[in-house]
């Protein structure tokens, strides 16, 4: 089978990367594995974030307010443009969002870091405003604060999505545009051949000019093959779920996030455990805790559920974003953050694959940066 471009793994990286690609007219097969494959696609809390990104990559700051400029727009061509029948919703929303913070010492720490990318990134508009508590509580009148809080940074460019929706809608999107998804295809070898590249799935070859590597945690071992190095290790999060509620938390935050539906997710850790995706009582707890001490009136809500995922984290923590010198045309995306992200992904990023180039001001995210010793 020949496409234009095989794209690897279907969650939320290569779903959106592929949806783009279809929607530029190229010819496009998604190879993605099986249900017992690491998925963080189908495990995340849904943030659409811009703020505080990229203490220390100020490109990351840029990148992530680039797609949250962008998400808008995408979110409505990805369900206005499907067939009644096969609308999802996104729920996806675009008010901004808050970041607590508990004492003077951490709201004015927090000030200083955000003043600081803010001018670093040369933002020239008010992307961010710092909040004292009693504006929280006009703005929040259903929410309790506990004691502790003494303000919160309100990000203007943060939103939040369904993720589910968000997944459910890129695979039917990438259907509608002609594009061929197929599950159960775990990629077990690559080559580059005298035109572009075999890739081997399920015992059928498929061959393609182009080639992108998103396979979340299984990226690092394809793109070996293909001579790059793309250092990622898991990270596991755990995130709770409460009973429905009418609604009272209008705005998401770093931590809690009330959904359409009315669950509040409550979340999330950050525990470097290996590949294992148990979900544990100490750190529900920890979440938990967290969450009460920025309302205590949450103890009122029942926990029904908790989860536990794996993030496709760099030693960075910044996406990796690379086309193979030794095998161009043969791409790799990966990333912590696909929903924020999924915008950019979408449009920016396929249109620089579709045109077999990466463009310059990516070049912060290549992995060659951890190749640079430290200074001792
Ligand atoms: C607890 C938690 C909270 C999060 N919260 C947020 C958030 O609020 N906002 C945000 O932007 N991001 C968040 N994320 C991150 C987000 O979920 C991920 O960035 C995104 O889902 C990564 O998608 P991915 O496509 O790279 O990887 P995955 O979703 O893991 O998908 C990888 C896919 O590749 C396939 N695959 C693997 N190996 C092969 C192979 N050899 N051949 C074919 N297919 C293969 C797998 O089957 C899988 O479908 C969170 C993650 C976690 C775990």
């Amino acid at each position: 089978m020949h496409a234009d471009i095989i794209v690897i793994g279907a969650g939320t990286v290569g779903a959106a990367i592929a949806y783009g690609l279809a929607r530029r007219q190229r010819t496009v097969v998604v190879l993605d594995g099986g249900d017992t494959d690491f998925r963080a696609a189908g495990a995340n809390f849904g943030l659409v974030w811009v703020q505080g990104k990229g203490p220390d990559l100020p490109p990351y700051q840029t990148l992530s307010r680039t797609s949250a400029d962008l998400w808008p727009e995408f979110a409505r061509e990805l369900t206005g443009e499907a067939p009644v029948e096969a609308k999802v919703a996104l729920e996806y929303e675009k008010r901004g969002g808050f970041a607590f913070c508990f004492g003077e010492a951490e709201f004015e720490k927090r000030r200083a870091m955000l003043t600081k990318l803010h001018v670093d990134c040369g933002s020239n508009d008010d992307d961010f405003d710092m909040m004292e508590r009693a504006e929280l509580e006009r703005l929040m009148p259903g929410v309790v604060f506990g004691p502790d809080v003494t303000g919160a940074s309100f990000g203007r460019h943060d939103g939040h999505v369904n993720p589910l929706r968000l997944l459910r809608a890129l695979h039917a999107g990438i259907l509608r545009h002609g594009g061929t998804l197929l599950r159960d295809h775990a990629v077990t070898g690559i080559r580059s051949a005298a035109f572009g590249f075999e890739v081997e799935a399920a015992g059928t070859i498929f061959d393609a000019d182009r080639l992108v590597l998103a396979a979340g945690l299984g990226t690092a071992a394809l793109a070996a093959r293909m001579g790059m190095h793309v250092p990622v290790r898991p990270q596991r999060g755990q995130i709770l779920v409460t009973e429905r509620v009418a609604p009272f938390f209008p705005y998401p935050a770093n931590g809690i996030r009330q959904t359409r539906d009315g669950t509040v997710l409550l979340g999330t850790s950050n525990e470097e455990v290996g590949f294992d995706t148990s979900a544990t009582a100490t750190i529900g707890t920890k979440i938990a805790r967290g969450a009460l001490h920025v309302s205590p009136a949450l103890a009122r809500l029942r926990i029904v559920r908790q989860w536990a995922g794996l993030r496709v984290m760099t030693p960075d923590s910044y996406p990796i974003y690379i086309q193979s010198n030794e095998f161009p045309g043969a791409f790799v995306a990966v990333c912590h953050s696909g929903v924020t992200l999924a915008a950019f992904h979408a449009t920016v990023l396929a249109e620089a694959i579709a045109a077999g180039m990466l463009p310059a001001w990516l070049s912060p995210f290549h992995p060659g940066r951890f190749d640079v010793p430290k200074a001792a």
